[in-house]
């Protein structure tokens, strides 16, 4: 079927209308009218090119929160009229350590990206920012009642990516965690700090926003532009969730970690950083990285945060406004999430 889409045609060029072809609905499949699509960091570096060359044209989006249309003969898992999110996976072999032990988007063979990626059938996948989907349905998440569809659809990638490293790292009571960076993973990494039950501290650029950060959940808040900042807080936290976009000065946050203290990055800027190994040895410090996380944990956050009514903070915007979001998402004027409402998508390409 043929659908409705916003593209970036090329790399850096603006998003524009299109029209994309969805295959026919499978066995396992599940196809899914969209409602509304996330706009993450990642659509933004992969569009720019910042993680090299990509399969134009792409049609990004991997926070997908929509409702069932059809069903495969073979799904049992969902049913029509179910409302369903989808994440950064669309595939993955399902047989190798990874997948077996529920770390799919570590699959030996290669996780299948929900766009940009190439799907088993050999196709190129496309993502969100489209009326529909076909998925796997092993690869499609129940969203459970109570949270705003809008809401909910970054939970399916800025949710589970701040998710995982904290349950990974426990995350909870007694345990002192800072976020570097509060936009869409950072907000939701407050948030899930904050209802796991751990100290949670932000690390901004300024204290434009403090109140935010404090209202969201945080119990400190500092500017990482105030030199004192990094003297003040010297040897506390156990985690550190770094979740910029850009290259940070890698040393200076290490030695905010205690003894056995653990930073791991989750923000994927696209020069590497640079690691002084003192900064680590000087107090059995960590220093980690961390993807997405796997179906069943996905399907465990999205349940937790139903149960702590937590969601995302979105602004909902049309779909010709992708372009101006974009830019606003660079200047880190996000507050928190930018989310497509793709009903707007039915007329945009005719
Ligand atoms: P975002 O909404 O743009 O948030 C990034 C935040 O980082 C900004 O709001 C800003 O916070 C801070 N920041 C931006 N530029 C900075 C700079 N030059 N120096 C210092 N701080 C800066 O982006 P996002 O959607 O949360 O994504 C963040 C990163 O995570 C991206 O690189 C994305 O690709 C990556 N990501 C990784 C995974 C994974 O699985 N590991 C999943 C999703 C996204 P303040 O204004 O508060 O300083
Ligand atoms: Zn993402």
């Amino acid at each position: 079927m043929r659908v409705n889409a916003y593209a970036a045609p090329a790399a850096g060029e603006p998003l524009a209308p299109t029209t994309i072809e969805r295959r026919e609905v499978g066995p396992n499949d599940v196809l899914i009218q969209i409602t509304h699509a996330g706009i993450c960091h990642s659509d933004i570096h992969t569009v720019n090119g910042d993680w090299g060359p990509q399969p134009f044209p792409v049609v990004p989006g991997h926070e997908i929160v929509g409702v069932v249309t059809e069903v495969g003969s073979d799904v049992t898992r969902h049913q029509v009229g179910d409302r369903v999110g989808v994440g950064c996976m669309v595939n993955s072999c399902g047989e190798c350590v990874n997948c077996k032990n529920g770390d799919e988007q570590y699959c030996v063979k290669g996780m299948v990206g929900t766009y940009a990626a190439t799907d088993r059938d050999g196709t190129t996948t496309q993502g969100g920012y489209s009326t529909h989907v076909v998925v796997d349905a092993d690869y499609v998440l129940r969203v459970p009642e109570g949270i705003d569809s809008a809401a909910a659809a970054p939970l399916l990638c800025a949710g589970i990516t701040t998710y995982t490293p904290l349950r990974h790292w426990d995350a909870g009571p007694g345990s002192k965690v800072a976020v570097v960076g509060l936009g869409g993973l950072g907000h939701m990494a407050v948030k899930i700090a904050h209802a796991l039950g751990a100290h949670v501290t932000v690390l901004s650029q300024s204290l434009k926003k403090q109140e935010d950060g404090l209202r969201l959940g945080a119990d400190a808040y500092f500017a990482t532009s105030d030199p004192t900042t990094f003297e003040q807080l010297a040897n506390q936290f156990d985690l550190i969730i770094n979740t910029v976009s850009a290259p940070v000065d890698l040393n200076a946050y290490l030695g905010l970690l205690a003894v056995d203290g653990t930073m791991v990055n989750v923000g994927a800027p696209p020069e590497p950083l640079s690691l002084d190994v003192f900064s680590l040895i000087g107090a059995r410090r960590s220093f980690a990285g961390s993807m997405i996380g796997g179906i069943a944990l996905t399907q465990e956050m999205l349940d937790f945060c139903a149960e702590k009514g937590i969601g995302a903070e979105v602004e909902v915007i049309p779909a010709d406004k992708v372009n101006e979001a974009y830019e606003r998402v660079l200047a880190s004027d996000v507050r928190y999430r930018f989310v497509i409402d793709t009903s707007t998508l039915e007329d945009a390409a005719r």
